[in-house]
């Protein structure tokens, strides 16, 4: 099924991203987190780019096999360009197919010290037009950044370098976190303007942990609205208070986005059930049924 269909049929979509358990022993626990997160009738779960075989991890290709062959759920297989090439992109894209999987994100990758630069794809872009020439038949979704790309010169550069993902055959964009929604509709408004027409899904992640704010909050670069700096500093010493405080954040933010027209949302549940379900509960009324 081409996911990106379903965004003239319904008025905002709710997605989920997962990741893949990092040791295979943790599968079967990985497999009841996904069976209650598909309770929560997304319309798609995405899948990181994870260990990969060589590595002892799950594969992305098999956590997106289980969505769809076992839960029915529809799955979008993260794929980047960082350590691949067309050999190995090919052979990934023959395993997605084999598995029933015809859904992409093609991403450039974080770069990190173990994975040298593809030689065949510099850019998503790239990859976008591989898989589209490769396998005609995939639908291709893509990343984009509402406060900026950090490599990018300005947002406007990098709003301006989307054309080159819409132009090479991605079909929707799915947004990198943010925690201040006035970035997104400021983004959207630039991305319309400068001829970017495919539907985007904004992504939220609900800060539930210290460490989160550690990790994430500082990786991402996303800049902290001072509701939300507030809420860290009343409860980063009392978890529990936490924990109750980022998931009603996250469906601040959510709800906020629903009434305010995206064309879908996407949780970075962290492969946490009990955090998506409370999510869905506080934002269901406002989804369309399923
Ligand atoms: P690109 O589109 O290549 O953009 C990188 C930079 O180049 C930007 O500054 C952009 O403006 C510029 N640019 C883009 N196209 C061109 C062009 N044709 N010519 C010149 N300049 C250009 N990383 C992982 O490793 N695994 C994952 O599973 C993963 N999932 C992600 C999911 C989402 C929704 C998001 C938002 C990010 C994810 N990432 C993941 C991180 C992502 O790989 C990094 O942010 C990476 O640095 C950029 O990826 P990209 O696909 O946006 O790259």
């Amino acid at each position: 099924m081409k996911i990106s269909q379903l965004f003239g049929t319904k008025p905002c979509v709710f997605s989920i991203e997962c990741f893949p358990p990092k040791q295979t022993t943790q599968f079967a626990a990985m497999q009841d987190t996904l069976r209650r997160m598909a309770q929560l009738h997304p319309d798609f779960i995405s899948v990181t780019y994870g260990a990969g075989g060589s590595a002892g991890g799950v594969s992305t290709v098999e956590v997106a096999r289980f969505l769809k062959q076992e839960l029915g759920v529809e799955p979008i297989a993260h794929m980047i360009c960082m350590g691949s090439d067309k050999v190995k992109a090919a052979a990934l894209l023959d395993q997605l197919e084999a598995a029933g999987v015809d859904n992409v994100l093609a991403l450039r990758g974080d770069r990190t010290p173990t994975r040298p630069e593809s030689p065949d794809f510099a850019h998503a872009s790239d990859l976008i037009a591989y898989v589209r020439s490769a396998k005609p038949g995939f639908d291709i979704h893509a990343a984009c950044y509402p406060e900026g790309h950090p490599e990018a010169p300005t947002l406007a550069q990098d709003v301006a370098n989307l054309r080159y993902k819409q132009e090479a055959g991605a079909t929707h964009l799915l947004t990198q976190l943010f925690f201040d929604n006035g970035h997104f509709y400021r983004f959207l408004n630039m991305a319309r303007r400068a001829g970017i027409t495919l539907p985007v899904s904004a992504g939220v992640m609900p800060i539930v942990r210290r460490s989160q704010i550690e990790r994430t909050v500082a990786l991402s670069s996303a800049s902290l609205p001072s509701d939300f700096t507030r809420m860290i500093a009343r409860w980063q010493d009392d978890p529990v208070s936490l924990h109750k405080a980022g998931v009603e954040y996250a469906i601040y933010q959510l709800r906020d986005l629903i009434e305010g027209g995206a064309d879908g949302v996407h949780l970075y549940a962290m492969n946490d059930a009990d955090v998506a379900a409370a999510i869905y509960d506080g934002i269901r009324d406002l989804l369309p049924a399923t």
